[in-house]
């Protein structure tokens, strides 16, 4: 079966150069009480969310993501991600500012690094969509658009002066919010150091101004290679004719891309939706990565879901859904703790050398364990061991 990706829904009165430009549509957000009444049947409690969620986050939506929602079903999934609710107003059960402990992990200015490898380097305050579960509600709508110069020469040396270092995530706010000359600066700078082996953008452009995506873009990109391109689909409604043609140009451009994803409630909690959106993304070669539990950030309660919940459907989607587009569950531990993997129990029964499980349909074995095996080197590990020391000893 193949699947259909429909266009968006451009209103007549808007030409389709317009619609198709990226700069258009960020230039023609949506941003206040007005702007979005005159597209959705606001609802009471909408109306309060405009009235006080501008000081707990900022509101914006492209007109390309708004024509997704529904204008008159306040439930309605994609309406949840964009559209600010009274609720979160009502102080949270851990309503926490920087969830991440992000702050405390901020050795230089835009640099998030809790991981000897790898870090994020925060390029943008700006996004064009400010989705309303964000976990990162501290930085993100700020009024950087890119980086002070000397804030980006001092994050530059940092991630120079850390040779443990593999690999840099590019974040914000949305990378992709910034011009192909900034951007090709930027990734031309981190290429430059000779450790920085991996580049990600993480951005959810491809979702909420598809239009981003540009040849122009791609061959950029590519120059820089290898960089991954990590995106931010919620749902399959997202997946529309142009975030299609978005996704492709990217890959047949030689440029891996990854889908990292939120569980939401009344957005996607449903192994129906996930299974639908991961297997779509899949015939369109974009690899599910992630499914993240929904960060504990301010005014985000009544999105989350429970860790038990999210377990139940990565469980149900283990048997029924490839391999290749099982996004796995992960939760980032508060305060900074780093990503926890979480597995569904398949696991019954545990004894000395035995273990036994049951399968996704019912089926129960045992599992002989061998004894615990001396680690035999293989003759060349010398190679290898030198890596893995070097990494294995980097600091922070
Ligand atoms: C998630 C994250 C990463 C990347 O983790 P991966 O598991 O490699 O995708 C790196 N740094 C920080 C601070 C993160 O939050
Ligand atoms: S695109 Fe990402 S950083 Fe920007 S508002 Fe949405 S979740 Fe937050």
């Amino acid at each position: 079966m193949k699947f259909t990706f429909p266009p968006s829904a451009k209103p007549d009165t808007i030409a389709i150069n317009d619609w198709m430009s990226w700069t258009w549509q960020l230039r023609h957000s949506l941003k206040s009480l007005e702007d979005f009444s005159q597209s959705f049947e606001l609802t009471e409690d909408e109306v309060r969310g405009f009235a006080g969620a501008d000081q707990v986050f900022q509101i914006r939506s492209t007109p390309y993501y708004s024509s997704l929602a529904s204008r008159t079903n306040a439930v309605d999934p994609l309406r949840r991600i964009l559209m600010p609710s009274g609720r979160e107003l009502t102080p949270g059960a851990q309503a926490m500012l920087d969830p991440l402990g992000e702050k405390r992990n901020n050795p230089a200015p835009r640099i998030i690094h809790r991981y000897p490898d790898r870090l994020l380097f925060l390029v943008t305050d700006t996004c064009s969509v400010y989705c309303r579960y964000c976990t990162r509600k501290h930085f993100t709508g700020g009024d950087q658009a890119f980086v002070r110069s000397a804030e980006y020469d001092q994050a530059l040396s940092y991630i120079k002066s850390k040779t443990g270092l593999r690999e840099v995530i590019l974040s914000g706010g949305d990378p992709l919010t910034l011009s192909d000359a900034i951007l090709d600066r930027v990734l031309s700078d981190l290429r430059s150091i000779e450790h920085v082996e991996i580049i990600r953008i993480g951005t959810r452009m491809p979702v909420v101004c598809p239009m981003r995506i540009t040849e122009d873009l791609a061959r950029m990109i590519r120059k820089h290679k290898p960089v991954y391109l990590m995106t931010h689909f919620n749902h399959p409604r997202e997946l529309t004719r142009e975030a299609a043609a978005g996704l492709e140009c990217l890959v047949d451009h030689g440029i891996p891309v990854f889908n990292q994803l939120v569980l939401l409630n009344g957005v996607n909690n449903h192994p129906a939706i996930i299974q639908a959106l991961s297997r779509r993304l899949l015939f369109l070669r974009v690899k599910p990565y992630y499914m993240f539990q929904c960060d504990p950030s301010e005014g985000t309660d009544h999105l989350r879901t429970s860790i038990d919940e999210s377990l139940e459907i990565q469980r149900e989607l283990w048997g029924r859904l490839s391999g290749l587009a099982m996004p796995s569950l992960s939760v980032d531990i508060p305060d900074g703790g780093g990503k926890a993997g979480l597995v569904p129990n398949f696991e019954v029964e545990k004894s000395p050398g035995r273990r036994a499980f049951v399968g996704w349909d019912g089926v129960r074995a045992e599992y002989i364990d061998p004894a615990k095996s001396e680690r035999l080197l293989p003759f060349d590990a010398e190679t290898y061991s030198r890596e893995w020391d070097e990494l294995k000893n980097a600091k922070l």
